[in-house]
């Protein structure tokens, strides 16, 4: 094997490629609003992350390259101010969305940003699903009570079910 394959292996390790620069995610029109956000609310901190998320007490993360950025962004910060810290329930956690999508509408009207009905409809209708597939029963599949935030009890099969 010719010793110029080696070598030239041993460079490539000794200088690897600079990683590519990381592209701004965040259009100008996203970023200004963050700024202003973050100027607003200095009681929260605003990440990057890996989804659109509130952690009690003080976080809020984002997607850079989400189309709906403003109105997440928002939604979230709704969750924060709501101080949506925790729930027990499924159906709580139901309600905990509806009201953060109401304030998000406030939040909206506040800060310009055009408000979508059809959107919050459908981020609710994805809890309502969750909220049924958590309420099935195990053994007959028919919708429990939901007792507290690990059991359910099925009026069919009267007893008590532990949530998936
Ligand atoms: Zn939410
Ligand atoms: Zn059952």
């Amino acid at each position: 094997m010719p010793a110029s394959i080696y070598s030239d292996n041993i460079r490539e390790q000794k200088t690897p490629p600079r990683p590519p620069e990381k592209p701004q995610l965040l259009s100008e029109k996203n970023l200004n609003f963050l700024e202003t956000l973050k100027t607003s609310y200095p009681e929260f901190t605003f990440k990057p992350g890996r989804k659109f998320l509130f952690r009690p007490r003080k976080s809020i993360f984002y997607i850079e390259s989400d189309e709906n950025f403003r109105l997440l962004l928002l939604h979230e910060l709704a969750h924060a101010l709501l101080g949506h810290f925790s729930f027990d329930k499924s159906l709580e956690r139901l309600q905990i969305e509806r009201d953060a999508w109401e304030k998000t509408r406030e939040l909206c009207e506040t800060h310009s940003i055009p408000f979508s009905e059809e959107f919050a409809n459908s981020e609710l209708d994805t809890y309502r699903d969750w909220v049924h597939q958590k309420t099935l029963c195990p053994s007959c599949g028919l919708t429990c009570l939901e007792v507290n935030s690990e059991s359910l009890y099925c009026p069919f099969c009267q007893k008590y079910q532990r949530k998936a």
